[in-house]
């Protein structure tokens, strides 16, 4: 039996690709062999590659001012390699200080250029967002970073702030594909493959035309867009497993319906979670502003440590996994990416009052 799966990443995946995946593990298609051990040169693994590639465009809406390329290394890869291609020696960019994931970010940045607070949430313990309206680019910044869904603290912006001339850069890797965006509103979009896209190995980076020319001549070849842009994501070998996976993952968003579905779906579910939490005032508390409460990650805390340790253990023995919190900020996080079920999701809230209703 699969579990309820409730982690933040690497996190659940549709039942169907992984059915798909094992189908065609040992021969693909009749080919005789795996996708994994056949050439990325081959046509084979050529229609895979612009199946994904074709797959995000189409359900993102991806125009073609920017190009879609698939590298590895994780989003943390893009914490250094934004910096790198898009600032100027000398240069600044912006940054929205949200959590634990922009504060990676600023600190790669600062080791390359120089950065600008926007809005520090450190005060706060990082549980708010500015309103979009209130952020505008400082004069001559090279971009502006935010990272739309914070996953460690559980906020998500909801509406972008419009940046003019200057670029808005953003980190999705825990809400890529989770919603409808304008990609045309942004000058480059990075996101991990692990949670809405398939398994960890590709890192999506959507990135302006444009904005190419940036890239110093200096950039070591895998470091620098432009390598990588010309040649379609093959100038070395991708990842090709996990891009196999993220078509399959690209299928299964279309056969559900797309991403107004998917985003309806979701907003369902984190309803579901944060109506609970608002209904047992005296058990649950979620410390996230009311306005930028993520539908990815749901965090929220009991009365006592002792308890949130309690929860997770009877939640585990009930075959739901992966609702304790973030290490570095404890109590407890649910995490309702896209390929979860609204029954688990079910479990998850009807568990919770029965805990609420015997502890509280
Ligand atoms: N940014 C965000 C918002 C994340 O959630 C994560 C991973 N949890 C990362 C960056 C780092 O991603 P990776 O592990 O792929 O480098």
């Amino acid at each position: 039996m699969r579990k309820h799966n409730f982690y933040a990443g690497p996190s659940t995946l549709p039942l169907s690709v992984l059915e798909e995946l094992q189908r065609t593990m040992v021969e693909y298609h009749g080919m005789g062999l795996s996708l994994v051990e056949t050439s990325h040169r081959s046509s084979e693994y050529d229609d895979v590659h612009a199946s994904a590639l074709g797959g995000m465009r189409a359900l993102l809406d991806v125009p073609d001012t920017h190009e879609i390329l698939f590298l590895g290394g994780g989003a943390t890869m893009q914490f250094g390699m934004v910096p790198m291609n898009l600032l100027p020696a000398g240069g600044h960019a912006d940054i929205v200080h949200s959590g634990a994931w922009a504060e990676k970010t600023l600190d790669d940045l600062k080791k390359i250029g120089s950065a600008n607070i926007l809005f520090d949430g450190s005060e706060g313990g990082f549980t708010t967002l500015p309103d979009p309206a209130d952020v505008q680019p400082s004069a001559g910044s090279s971009y502006l970073h935010i990272t739309s869904n914070e996953t460690i603290g559980g906020l998500q912006w909801k509406a972008f702030p419009q940046t003019g001339d200057v670029p808005l850069v953003a980190d999705m890797s825990s809400d890529i594909l989770s919603r409808r965006i304008d990609v045309s509103q942004f000058g480059l979009i990075y996101a991990g493959a692990q949670k809405n896209l398939g398994p960890a190995g590709v890192t999506v980076v959507i990135i302006r035309k444009d904005l190419l020319d940036r890239s110093p001549d200096t950039l070591p070849a895998y470091l620098d867009y432009r390598t990588h842009a010309k040649k379609n994501s093959l100038y070395n070998t991708p990842p090709v497993f996990s891009i196999y996976a993220l078509s399959l993952v690209m299928n299964w968003i279309t056969s559900e319906g797309g991403l107004d579905a998917i985003a309806k779906r979701n907003i369902t579910k984190s309803a579901m979670v944060y109506r609970t939490i608002e209904s047992n005032p005296e058990f649950f508390r979620c410390p996230v502003d009311q306005r930028y409460r993520s539908d990815m990650n749901v965090v929220f805390r009991l009365p006592t440590e002792d308890l949130e340790k309690q929860f997770v253990a009877e939640a585990a023995a009930k075959e739901m996994v992966g609702l304790k919190g973030h290490r570095s900020v404890g109590g407890i996080r649910a995490s309702l990416y896209n390929a979860l079920p609204v029954e688990s999701v079910e479990t998850l809230v009807e568990f919770m009052r029965e805990f609420a209703q015997k502890n509280g």
